[in-house]
């Protein structure tokens, strides 16, 4: 068994100055390509379950899966519930086994997202368990929606509370197809300087993997989730085997091909966090 705390991944990348990879789960087919990755390329990794998958599969299905993939690996698995939009859900995910959480108050006023975030960390307590908050807005695919964080709201929110990471809003979109995102420096820098607070990306896959290296090696990034690469990837390469492969029916067997290039890319991704 291999599961493990945010916070001691996070610490082991501060030590290593460089980051760890959230990724987004959508089903037993990526999370068990994700954590042959990582076993292959000997990188610990957290493993997320966001609003969209579930939506798709119960939470108590999710955990298990994460819990028995953890069982075959000694690399560490951090369970991670990505964008926990309420109390209960939060309570539920750490009832179940989770062992960190990100609460999301982004569309709150930072006073309530404050107080809420507050609330959970409390809870957070009881189970030993690690928490992430947001602050700033980091729109889906719709830049004009970002809310840049503030350097002032990371200091008073972070005076009073002592969070395990923080996201912010610095460039970074959710769901971009590309490695599109112009990340802004020059806050990053302020947010940086501000609190000693691990920082994390979402959106990765818009962040390009220089910019992942720089945020994570002189602007305390510690955490990049990355989701819509592999979305795309999975997207891209059903279509080919659908189109091109006209006699292959069995699901099994589609699966088996999608998991070989899953892989391949995640390996990729964890590869490019050894740098130096
Ligand atoms: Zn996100």
């Amino acid at each position: 068994m291999s599961i493990d705390s945010l916070t001691n991944l996070l610490n082991c990348a501060k030590t290593r100055n460089n980051y760890v990879v959230g990724f987004v789960v959508q089903g037993w087919e990526d999370a068990s390509s994700f954590v042959r990755a990582a076993d292959e390329t000997e990188t610990d990794i957290i493993l997320q379950s966001g609003p969209g998958l579930r939506k798709n599969m119960p939470l108590e299905l999710i955990y298990a899966m994460f819990e028995k993939l953890s069982g075959e690996t000694n690399i560490k698995i951090v369970p991670h519930l990505d964008h926990g939009e309420n109390y209960d859900i939060c309570k539920k995910a750490l009832d179940i086994g989770f062992t960190s959480i990100m609460y999301d108050g982004s569309k709150l006023s930072f006073k309530e997202n404050l107080n809420q975030s507050l609330k959970i960390y409390e809870l957070t307590q009881k189970y030993n368990a690690c928490l992430e908050v947001e602050l700033g807005f980091v729109g889906y695919n719709d830049i004009s929606k970002n809310k840049k964080t503030s350097p002032e709201e990371v200091k008073l929110f972070t005076d009073q509370l002592p969070v395990t990471a923080m996201a912010v809003s610095v460039g970074n979109t959710h769901l971009q197809n590309e490695n599109s995102a112009i990340i802004d420096y020059d806050l990053l820098r302020e947010i940086s300087e501000i609190t000693s607070v691990p920082l994390v990306i979402h959106g990765g896959s818009g962040v390009s993997p220089i910019d992942r290296i720089k945020m994570s090696k002189y602007y305390g990034v510690r955490k990049f989730n990355i989701g819509t690469e592999f979305r795309r990837l999975f997207g891209t390469i059903l279509r080919d085997i659908l189109i091109n492969d006209k006699h292959i029916f069995d699901r099994l067997e589609i699966m088996q091909k999608l998991k070989s290039a899953l892989t391949k890319k995640a390996k990729k991704i964890l590869l490019d966090t050894n740098f130096k």
